[in-house]
């Protein structure tokens, strides 16, 4: 097994003064590329290609190719995530294959580096909303955790993982008890529910409005999403077209634009408002306040749409219900 990375982050050659401990490598001996510990090198490599930062301001950035082993518990993780992406051909088409086997393997990372058990490959292919939950809530903490993307060739960890500070681990622990308190309210009768399919492949992954993917629904999810025809595009922000705009809307925006009476600006900043208040955006939640009746809300949908009018890569469902929107502004 030959895996050829490239990373843009320069080679961190000191360790970090916070590190765990380190030991020179034996001879016949490398350092597995995810958790540090050291390997026979058996010939197996992992190579990854590292950019040392320039010498001077306008110096050459130099190119190093750094030579890693794999430990078993390491190769059998990454097999683990590469059945389950395969399983799940919808993961691949919304992350991109290559994006979905490096997101599902950082948080798989996190498992690994905190020493939680990992999921069975039969749960992990039996539900793709676990998948996405744990992709969304560990992705991001174990994308930093690798071995190969702090370290050179020369050392190893003292032991799985102990290359880490405390403080990435504290945070990939942090992760890990979101992801298990959603997982729980998951277990307690409500089911994540994605929308069904829909001839639009690309309208069809997410809600029209607030982009998000999955709803935490009750009593079979039944409501969670409802279909909706949008017969003026322009209402949502989204381009002119002489054809509807049909997809699927979210319980949450429903029940904005049910309130509301109709589907547009209005159900939109409800929506919005609501999503902020639960989620404990209170700066959010002032500056719509600010903005009135004077804001202009961009449904995710027009975000599609204007892409693909573009021939721009079209965006996938939002990580957060309206992700697309900054309240930075
Ligand atoms: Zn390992
Ligand atoms: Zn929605």
């Amino acid at each position: 097994m030959t895996a050829t990375l490239t990373s843009t982050e320069p080679a961190d050659q000191a360790p970090a003064a916070d590190s765990g401990s380190l030991i020179p490598l034996a001879t016949g001996e490398l350092a597995c590329s995810d958790c540090g510990q050291a390997v026979r090198d058996d010939g197996e490599r992992v190579t990854v290609t590292v950019y040392l930062a320039a010498q001077s301001p306008n110096g050459p950035s130099k190119e190093q190719v750094l030579s890693f082993g794999r430990c078993p518990a390491c190769a059998e993780r990454r097999a683990l995530v590469a059945e389950v992406v395969a399983a799940h051909p919808a993961l691949g088409g919304r992350l991109g294959p290559a994006g979905a086997l490096d997101r599902l393997g950082a948080a798989l990372a996190v498992h690994a580096a905190i020493g939680e058990p990992l999921p069975s490959a039969e749960t992990l292919t039996g539900s793709v909303e676990l998948v996405s939950a744990l992709i969304r809530h560990l992705a991001p903490a174990g994308n930093g955790l690798r071995w190969s993307l702090r370290y050179d060739g020369e050392r190893a960890g003292t032991g799985p993982w102990d290359h880490l500070p405390d403080s990435q681990l504290a945070a990939a622990r942090k992760a890990y008890v979101a992801m298990l308190s959603e997982r729980r309210q998951a277990v307690d009768g409500a089911v994540w529910v994605a929308p069904p399919d829909a001839p639009d492949a690309d309208l069809s992954g997410a809600c029209l409005l607030c982009g998000r993917d999955l709803v935490l629904a009750q009593s079979g999810g039944a409501d969670a999403w409802s279909p909706t025809v949008i017969s003026t595009p322009s209402v949502i922000a989204a381009p002119t077209s002489p054809e509807s705009l049909k997809g699927w809307v979210c319980a949450p925006c429903m029940s904005a634009c049910q309130h509301v009476g109709s589907v547009g600006q209005a159900a939109m900043m409800r929506a919005l408002e609501e999503e902020l208040r639960t989620s404990g955006d209170e700066d959010g939640s002032a500056r719509l306040q600010r903005l009135g009746d004077s804001a202009w809300l961009v449904s995710w949908a027009a975000v599609v749409l204007r892409e693909r009018r573009a021939g721009r890569p079209v965006p996938g469902p939002n990580r957060e219900p309206w992700g697309h929107i900054s309240m930075e502004v």
